[in-house]
């Protein structure tokens, strides 16, 4: 479903990906792990036309996505949660998923209001509520909400854990487990490499910009290696 080939990006003479080769089959959960820096979400955001890479192919489908740009890409179904949730403050929680629903610009709607909602009762309990006053999980439940009413046929999340509580990030994985379970294609950016590895088919571990390792997930969280570099455990 997406093919990433060779591709490389630089910011102003920092070189943030060296040639990397990725794909992400229909229906798979693909996790990107990977130390600070390393370039998970430079390439996340060249998948959603945020940054343009300097030379290798992207393709979605089929259809070259290296030199779309973000609107016409999100109109396809790649749709991101980018890192820090970025909610809307000054609108409600409502407005905010109603917001998300832009992005199916014809195609035709797959994740109604009410699916949403049941994901993620407190989005229904605080639908009048201003988005800027939810606490931070409550946020990134949003965050994904708006990204669901888009329908997305390729989900792309950036560190959707990052900086919650164990018991939100649990919920939050509850609710991407069952979309998995429903068949959703994602691509999940995430520091916390145990909770990737579980929640994902397989995964690709990046350094300086570079696939220094990549297979089943079952097997990474299995290789020695892996678990005393990336898992926390000597
Ligand atoms: P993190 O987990 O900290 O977000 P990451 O793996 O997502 O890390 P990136 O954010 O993709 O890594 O950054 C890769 C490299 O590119 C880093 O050296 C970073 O400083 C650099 N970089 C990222 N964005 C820019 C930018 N807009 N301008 C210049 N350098 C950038």
């Amino acid at each position: 479903m997406l093919e990433i080939r060779d591709l490389q990006v630089h910011y102003n003479g920092i070189t943030a990906l060296r040639g990397v080769s990725l794909d992400v089959n229909q229906g798979e959960v693909v996790a990107l792990i990977g130390p600070n820096g390393a370039g998970k979400s430079t390439l996340v955001n060249a998948v959603s036309g945020i940054v343009s890479p300097s030379a290798g192919t992207i393709a979605f489908e089929g259809k070259p996505l290296h030199s779309s740009r973000a609107w016409t890409i999100s109109g396809m179904g790649v749709l991101q949660v980018p890192e820090g949730r970025q909610v809307f403050p000054q609108l409600t929680v409502t407005e905010n998923l109603q917001l998300g629903a832009t992005a199916l610009r014809g195609r035709k709607a797959g994740i109604p209001l009410d699916e949403v909602h049941a994901l993620f009762p407190i989005l229904r309990e605080r639908a009048e509520q201003l988005a800027g006053s939810l606490s931070g999980g409550q946020q990134q439940m949003l965050a994904i909400g708006r990204a669901l009413m888009g329908s997305p046929r390729l989900l792309l999340l950036d560190e959707p854990s990052l900086g919650l509580a164990p018991v939100i990030i649990a919920q939050v994985f509850a609710a991407l487990r069952t979309l998995k379970e429903r068949g959703m294609t994602i691509l999940l950016i995430e520091q916390n490499a145990t909770l990737a590895l579980d929640l994902s088919d397989r995964a690709y571990i990046l350094e300086q910009g570079r696939v220094v390792m990549s297979g089943a997930s079952k097997a990474l969280a299995a290789d020695a290696d892996v678990v005393s570099h990336y898992l926390g455990v000597t």
